[in-house]
């Protein structure tokens, strides 16, 4: 895609506090998939831009599964080969890094576009709650809180601090 895609994880929060009906889609890129399991997009923004990277990370320690770990940036990377979609991560994290609705893919595969390909591309920008995500000719903002995932990826959030390490 020559645009890139820009996702407002606030929207999708507000999704999961039921201001929609249904699960939102998740997007991801086919070739980004490796050991550690299929990676959606929100997922590897929520770990960059919202969790706060807590030394002691209890999500780690209460994950029955040890699906989660620490990278050697710092960054919480989820298994999701591994994780049992127990929800516990959610409940302890203080600051409501994971979105609860991440954990009901694992059941709803209908619910995963690959957006390598055009075609699925069109169809998970309209499964999106409206305004959660759009195809935009920009870089990357921070003082509109606009910040870049990937190449093809830019993530609005009002990220805690602005050292992204
Ligand atoms: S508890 Fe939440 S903020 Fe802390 S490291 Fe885990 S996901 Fe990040
Ligand atoms: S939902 Fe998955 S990652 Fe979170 S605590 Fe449960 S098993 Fe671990």
């Amino acid at each position: 895609m020559d645009k890139k895609l820009l996702i407002n994880l606030s929207k999708f929060r507000e999704c999961g506090n039921q201001s929609c009906d249904e699960t939102p889609p998740e997007g991801f890129f086919s070739h980004l998939t490796g050991t550690t399991g299929l990676k959606s997009i929100r997922e590897l923004a929520v770990f960059q831009f919202t969790c706060r990277k807590c030394e002691d990370a209890p999500c780690i320690t209460v994950c029955p599964a040890e699906a989660l770990e620490k990278d050697d940036n710092g960054m919480i990377e989820r298994y999701t080969n591994l994780c049992i979609s127990c929800k516990s991560c959610v409940a302890i994290c203080p600051f409501g890094t994971m979105m609860s609705d991440f954990f009901d893919h694992h059941r709803k595969k209908d619910l995963f576009f690959d957006l390598s390909d055009e075609h699925e591309l069109r169809e998970f920008i309209k499964a999106c709650p409206v305004g959660s995500v759009e195809l935009v000719d920009m870089d990357e903002n921070p003082e509109q809180n606009i910040y870049k995932l990937n190449d093809q990826i830019l993530v609005k959030e009002n990220i805690w601090n602005t050292d992204k390490q």
